[in-house]
């Protein structure tokens, strides 16, 4: 039994006010049985953790440096995630893809650097629109997928994995519960060739999940949670959509 897993993806929103508001609001919302985290904005790391501190509620960044260290000016690397407590990292989420330029092996090489450092990688996996018309969608996340096993081999099991259509992000577009089970079983079916682990391993779907489509999503057998853009920046919809997940 896979234990569900919600991840509220701040993207660059937020200040120090706001951020104060909502992670309060998170406190209040809670308990949840679903393990909870969110994925801030790297200025906000330190003061989400002094927030969250005694709390279930754990968090982490949107990205890091496939680079241990060095003179790469602008990029933050996986071990200064873990030096500020961070226990996840969004990694190849199809904005970084699209506007940076990153293809499958620096995100994949970006995964392993957050992974040796303790810092676990939710890696995002996801077609177009243009791609799901043309029939390609199992193909392209498979492809994605591919050159994360290939890079981390025996540790892949170590990966969180997320199903992120890009016709669905932040458009109100949502896969329906039976097209976004059809990718991750798909994907669980590749991760089965890979790993001895695939069967616990969480595949979370993302893509304009709301309150009241996550219970049918979550309820799905290879829906173990979500990754949360939109909804996940105002306390009552993460919160309902947490405890969409218990
Ligand atoms: C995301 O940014 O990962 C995401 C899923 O966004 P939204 O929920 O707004 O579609």
């Amino acid at each position: 039994m896979r234990k569900k897993l919600v991840v509220g993806n701040w993207k660059m929103h937020g200040n120090r006010a706001s951020n104060a508001a909502l992670l309060a609001g998170l406190r209040e919302a809670g308990p949840w049985s679903a393990d909870v985290a969110v994925c801030v904005p790297f200025p906000y790391i330190a003061e989400t953790a002094l927030a969250l501190t005694g709390q279930a509620v754990l968090f982490g960044a949107q990205d890091c440096s496939a680079h241990e260290q060095g003179a790469y000016t602008g990029e933050v690397s996986s071990a200064m995630l873990a030096d500020l407590g961070c226990r996840y990292v969004i990694v190849g989420h199809s904005e970084r893809r699209a506007y940076h330029a990153e293809n499958d092996q620096l995100v994949a090489d970006k995964a392993k650097a957050a992974l040796a450092h303790g810092v676990t990688p939710i890696v995002c996996v996801g077609e177009t629109l243009a791609e799901r018309d043309a029939g390609q969608t199992e193909s392209v996340v498979k492809r994605q997928l591919a050159a994360v096993i290939h890079t981390l081999t025996h540790c892949i099991g170590e990966i969180v994995l997320a199903y992120e259509p890009v016709w669905a992000i932040g458009t109100g577009l949502t896969a329906s519960p039976e097209q976004a089970q059809a990718v991750h079983a798909v994907l669980r079916k590749q991760l089965q060739a890979a790993t001895q682990k695939a069967d616990s391993m969480r595949i979370l779907y993302g893509g304009s999940v709301k309150p009241d489509n996550a219970v049918q999503l979550f309820g799905m057998p290879d829906i173990d949670g979500g990754l949360i853009g939109g909804a996940a920046l105002k306390a009552a919809d993460f919160g309902a959509i947490c405890r969409a997940a218990n």
